[in-house]
């Protein structure tokens, strides 16, 4: 008789196919802004490379010249607390330090490790963390690991985290309060209110904020540190998670914070301690664009314009849009109507997915643009023409 475990994902897969929701993995050959997909040359418009450096060949030559097949270092052998904690690794956490004007900061194998990692930690039995509803998966794994008692706010209204902070300071004045959010929201490409939710920080006992920045690092920001650097807030901030795969256009994560939450990081925090260190090429790459982010503030501002660009044509077409950021959703509701409307853009020459549950709530299934820099204006003309 057949394993009750196959018998199983036989039939989940089968119903996920029925609903338009089963995934595979795409092939798609990436260059650097387009994709090959069966066969013809896309316009990428699904990766997350938003200031286009992945795409920019000079940025990998100079750092080439950089290399030799002595310091082309492509493992770190071991974990950090062995012998990973390379040179490289200390130069960058030095450069984040510096630049965000932190105490601290600790780099990741990836944002997934730190929000899994960090969240775990810095929550005990006595601490309760508030999440907003939208929260990325790796969060909400982190809080699901955590030991704290937690609740989750309704996606970027205050007034409704006022209610919980408020409820949670009677019952337990003592216990610590984690505002757990994201920035810039991976989906709905909405930003969330930094300054207010500061203002709650001060209205209530024990309140820490933890903002992942995903989204944001390198794009949002006078020098490309983000959201909280846009809104004033970075002093504020008591965890603050970047990731390098995106708009650094690199690998792994950061955080940066008080020089005692780092000490108390390096000794509890298993995602840092039980992993192999990132290698230190990846490392002294995300160095070498790091120390040029204050200068690619044109590509910040192009990429502004164009989401806005994207956002305006999509709600001409009758469809709210939250986006405020280069993140541009285009809701259609079901999964079907979403992957057929994703197929017809790809005909057109754009290679966009569907988004679908669980990645978003049942009934929201979208496109999703994910814009970037390296795109041209008349690209960008043109890709509004094709959103009807
Ligand atoms: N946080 C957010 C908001 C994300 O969107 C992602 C990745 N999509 C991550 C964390 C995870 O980062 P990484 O890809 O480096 O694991």
């Amino acid at each position: 008789m057949e394993n009750p475990v196959y018998a199983r994902m036989a039939s989940e897969l089968a119903r996920l196919k029925a609903s338009g929701n089963l995934r595979a993995l795409p092939v798609a050959e990436s260059r650097p802004r387009h994709v090959v997909f069966e066969g013809r040359e896309l316009l990428n418009l699904s990766s997350n490379d938003y200031l286009g450096l992945a795409a920019d060949l000079s940025l990998r030559e100079a750092f080439f010249a950089t290399l030799s097949p002595a310091t082309f270092l492509p493992t770190a052998s071991s974990s950090r607390l062995l012998t990973g904690n390379s040179a490289a690794c200390i130069q960058l956490e030095e450069t984040l330090r510096r630049l965000y004007g932190a105490e601290a900061a600790l780099v990741f194998g990836s944002g997934y490790h730190a929000n899994t990692g960090i969240l775990p930690a810095i929550a005990d039995r006595d601490a309760e963390i508030f999440a907003d509803k939208l929260v990325h998966a790796s969060l909400v794994d982190g809080i699901r690991l955590a030991q704290a008692r937690h609740a989750r706010f309704r996606h970027n209204d205050v007034a409704d985290l006022r209610r919980l902070l408020a409820e949670s300071s009677e019952r337990n004045p003592k216990g610590a309060r984690i505002v757990v959010t994201e920035s810039l929201f991976s989906m709905d490409g909405d930003a969330a209110d930094l300054r207010a939710l500061v203002s709650l920080k001060r209205e209530f006992p024990n309140v820490l904020l933890y903002v992942d920045e995903a989204h944001a690092v390198g794009v949002r920001g006078p020098t490309g540190l983000g959201l909280a650097e846009e809104a004033g807030t970075l002093a504020d901030v008591d965890f603050l998670v970047g990731t390098f795969g995106k708009a650094l256009a690199s690998t792994g994560a950061f955080a940066v914070m008080s020089g005692l939450a780092r000490d108390w990081l390096v000794n509890t925090m298993r995602t840092l301690i039980f992993t192999t260190a990132l290698p230190p090429v990846n490392l002294n790459w995300t160095n070498f664009i790091l120390e040029r982010l204050a200068s690619f503030a044109d590509r910040r501002e192009r990429l502004r314009g164009y989401g806005a660009a994207i956002a305006a044509a999509v709600r001409a077409r009758g469809c709210d849009c939250p986006s405020v950021s280069q993140i541009v959703p285009w809701i259609i509701g079901s999964s079907m109507d979403a992957a057929a409307r994703a197929q017809q853009l790809r005909a057109a020459g754009y290679y966009v997915l569907p988004v679908r549950p669980p990645t978003v709530p049942e009934g929201t299934s979208r496109i999703r643009f994910s814009l970037t820099a390296a795109l041209t204006p008349e690209e960008v003309t043109s890709l509004a023409a094709a959103i009807h």
